[in-house]
């Protein structure tokens, strides 16, 4: 099996995250809750992992998401 490089580094703002989970529910593969209520993003992001790291991002209310491209596209 091919290993995919990464493409996109995400990160989360926790001063900006008020914990609504909509990062989570549009990319559950990118986004988590941790204990406290704050999104936790996977760091580094496959190609096929691209669509729900950008719709979770785009999800965000509080803005709180930033998505900088680290890698080619597909
Ligand atoms: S959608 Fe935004 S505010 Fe809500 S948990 Fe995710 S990062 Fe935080």
């Amino acid at each position: 099996m091919a290993v995919t490089q990464p493409t996109l580094l995400v990160t989360v703002d926790r001063t900006k995250c008020c914990g609504y989970t909509l990062c989570a529910t549009e990319g559950p593969d990118v986004y988590s809750i941790d204990d406290a209520g704050y999104a936790v993003a996977m760091d580094n992001v496959p190609a096929e992992l691209e669509g729900q790291a950008c719709r979770g991002a785009e999800a965000c209310p509080d803005g709180a998401i930033s998505i900088q491209r680290i890698g080619p596209t597909e």
